[in-house]
């Protein structure tokens, strides 16, 4: 029987029980552990989309299970978080609180008042590292400032091991029961309708379902991932993000896994493999970093010039865009990925992004925001930092100038059509020579196909050339750096 009062354990965007730095020191302290998450509503928190919330519900779900092993069980509460963590910790006699750190500005000014006012009652309250391979305040250039491209960013971070991870606990005691909320009265599942049996199809969200899609990318996807991931038709990456997204792994077990693998010879994929997809990981952390030191971006634009854009924002091409009938085909496969799966490849991302933001001259805030409400990875830092930089407004971005042709960024990254074929059924039989351009293909090969372009499938909703010229002619009107 565990001695000493209990270290309530707080867990956020780190639904796992290894490698996890709060949960192995409270259980290492051997006093009883009380395990809560708090749905928090407090100001300044972005409440999760749509199909993040799917996942965060069946990720607590893992995480409970995972933790009933232990004898202990997950304690559900709504926020704000500021008044439900003394709560609980009074209600359970902890002394100790303890959790892992966060990066967005709102959460962590959340954290620092909820640990001064913990400690101011007497009480212990100590974070720990956890989400990013290395914490965004101490990574700096060599004149002390926050990096803002990431070459070398990057040649920083890729130099530094990350600490190993650590294991899951062995025996974690189990603290007093709490009453907690059931997970469904949470509501974070889509009811009327529910929409989400592609996502359950998709995916297997939780600790369990991390590993395997890491076992899985190690032993059989990295094989060719260096030249391979920039094709939406082949199933060449890792799949990673949502488990990332909400801690169900860390970036340091994936990074140490990865060099395990390498060394042992075990690793599918050659060392540029390797360090493409570290690299990779790498963007994901220079993200964070951006949102870290420029928490503004999330809203607004970072070069300032961009804030002179003239939007043209016309809501049914807004609505086209969305519902994947722009007429593009590599576009409506992507929107339509998204839509079914809750997640996008990432070139086709960038593809549709770019036709958001210039050929339809759509805010690049609206994207992000449909982004964030329909994506099971929607990350605060990698969509904001993403769009941005599709955007050009960004750090290290894309040159505005350089605009996606939606046709050409078809038959170079998905050649035979497959991919459009599997999202966008209406066009199946197009053959490959066409299907990025159907309104360009003969008569008869659409007849044969059995397209009727407006009825079956939209014509394109704008002119590729036309629209280019049109964005390249607002962009001209920005004022220079
Ligand atoms: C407009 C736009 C919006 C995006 N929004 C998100 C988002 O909300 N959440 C999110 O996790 N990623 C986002 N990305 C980045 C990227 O598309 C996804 O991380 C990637 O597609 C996830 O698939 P994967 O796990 O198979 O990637 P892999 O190729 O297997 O990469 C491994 C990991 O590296 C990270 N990563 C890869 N590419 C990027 C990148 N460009 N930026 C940041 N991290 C990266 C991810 O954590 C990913 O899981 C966005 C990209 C664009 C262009």
């Amino acid at each position: 029987m565990a001695s000493g009062s209990p270290t309530l354990v707080w867990f956020r965007d780190d639904l796992r029980l290894a490698d996890n730095g709060a949960l192995h020191a409270a259980a290492k302290s051997g006093r009883p552990v009380v395990a809560v998450y708090v749905l928090d509503d407090s100001p300044g928190i972005r409440e999760l989309g749509g199909a993040a919330r799917w996942w965060l519900h069946h990720s607590l779900a893992g995480l409970d299970e995972s933790l009933r092993k232990h004898g202990l069980r997950l304690v559900l509460r709504r926020g704000p978080a500021r008044q439900a963590i003394p709560e609980m910790a009074a209600e359970c006699g902890a002394t100790s609180v303890f959790w892992n750190r966060r990066y967005r500005e709102p959460e962590r000014k959340i954290d620092e008042a909820i640990k001064a006012s913990l400690k101011s009652d007497g009480m212990e309250a100590e974070s720990f590292a956890g989400t990013l391979l290395h914490e965004p305040f101490r990574v700096q250039t060599g004149s002390g400032k926050p990096y803002r491209v990431f070459t070398p960013f990057w040649k920083t971070i890729r130099g530094n091991h990350p600490p190993a991870p650590l294991p899951a606990p062995r025996n974690i005691a189990a603290g007093p029961r709490l009453k907690t909320e059931t997970l469904d009265s949470l509501c974070l599942l889509p009811t009327k309708p529910d929409w989400a049996g592609g996502l359950r199809r998709a995916w297997t969200p939780g600790e369990a379902g991390a590993r395997k899609a890491l076992r899985s990318f190690l032993s059989e996807r990295g094989d060719g991932y260096a030249s391979d991931r920039d094709r939406p038709d082949r199933e060449a990456t890792s799949r990673l993000s949502p488990h990332l997204r909400f801690g169900e792994i860390s970036p340091g077990q994936i990074w140490h896994a990865l060099h395990t693998a390498v060394h042992d010879e075990t690793f599918a994929g050659t060392g540029h493999d390797a360090e493409k997809f570290l690299a990779e990981l790498g963007w994901r952390e220079f993200c964070w970093h951006l949102l870290f030191h420029e928490p503004r971006i999330e809203t607004e634009n970072l070069q300032k010039r961009f804030d002179a854009f003239q939007w043209r924002g016309e809501p049914s091409e807004r609505t086209a865009w969305q519902r994947g009938r722009t007429g593009y085909p590599i576009v409506d496969a992507g929107m339509r990925q998204l839509w079914q799966t809750g997640w996008m490849h990432n070139r086709v991302r960038m593809i549709v992004a770019s036709f958001l933001i210039k050929h339809l001259m759509i805010d690049w805030r609206d994207g992000e925001a449909w982004f964030w409400d329909t994506l099971v990875d929607a990350d605060p830092a990698s969509n904001v930092a993403n769009w941005q930089w599709v955007a050009g407004s960004g750090a290290d971005a894309a040159p505005f100038f350089r605009i996606f042709n939606p046709i050409l960024q078809g038959k170079k990254f998905d050649p035979a059509g497959d991919y459009v074929r599997q999202f966008v059924p209406e066009l199946k039989k197009v053959p490959p020579e066409h299907i990025h351009e159907p309104w360009n293909a003969p008569d008869d090969i659409l007849a044969k196909a059995g397209v009727r372009l407006g009825p079956t499938y939209p014509l394109p909703i704008v002119d590729h050339g036309r629209a280019r010229n049109r964005a390249l002619a607002a962009f001209a009107k920005l004022p220079k750096d």
